[in-house]
């Protein structure tokens, strides 16, 4: 069973995103990773397979500086074990992260549907159909293309979003 955690704050919170999926650790997993936002345009993302401590370090999870942050552990159910497929997973454009617990039961149709729409997959997970198709429905509102994502999905769900 994965985690997921989502944090705001004023100041630096890489040491408490990592913090925050370390606390979840009990309950099993296989990847883990960061997405934060720092006042750029594009979300910065750090993840890969293995314990938390051990990826936050290989990867340089402290290094990402920045005040709106997610976190994940995952336990695969679509997708093998990999970095790629370790959470967050970024929109094409790296305007949308997202991390996800559970399962998109109608990500086949989904992802056919926005590869169709040129949008480009880099993993083999039912959660990356989720970023892709909250950039598809952007207009100007992050909320109202959030909801109107949620409208196609079908499913068992948690879901974490950032955007610049
Ligand atoms: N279904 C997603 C995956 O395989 C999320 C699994 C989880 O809840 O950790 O990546």
């Amino acid at each position: 069973m994965c985690g997921i955690a989502g944090i705001v704050a004023l100041e630096n919170i890489s040491d408490k995103l990592v913090k925050s999926i370390q606390n979840l650790e009990y309950r099993g997993y296989d990847s883990c990773g960061i997405a934060i936002l720092n006042g750029n345009s594009k979300v910065q993302v750090r993840k890969n397979t293995g314990f938390v401590a051990a990826v936050a370090e290989r990867e340089g999870f402290g290094e990402v500086t920045g005040n709106i942050g997610i976190a994940h552990t995952r336990w695969a159910t679509h997708g093998k074990v990999t970095k790629e497929n370790a959470h967050p997973h970024p929109s094409c454009d790296g305007a949308f992260c997202v991390v996800h617990n559970g399962i998109i039961s109608n990500y086949t149709k989904l992802r056919l549907k926005l590869k169709k729409l040129g949008h480009i997959f880099k993993s083999e997970t039912d959660t990356e159909v989720i970023t892709h198709l909250v950039e598809h429905h952007y207009k100007k509102s992050v909320e109202k293309a959030f909801v109107s994502a949620l409208k196609e999905l079908e499913g068992t769900y948690a879901i974490t979003l950032i955007s610049p």
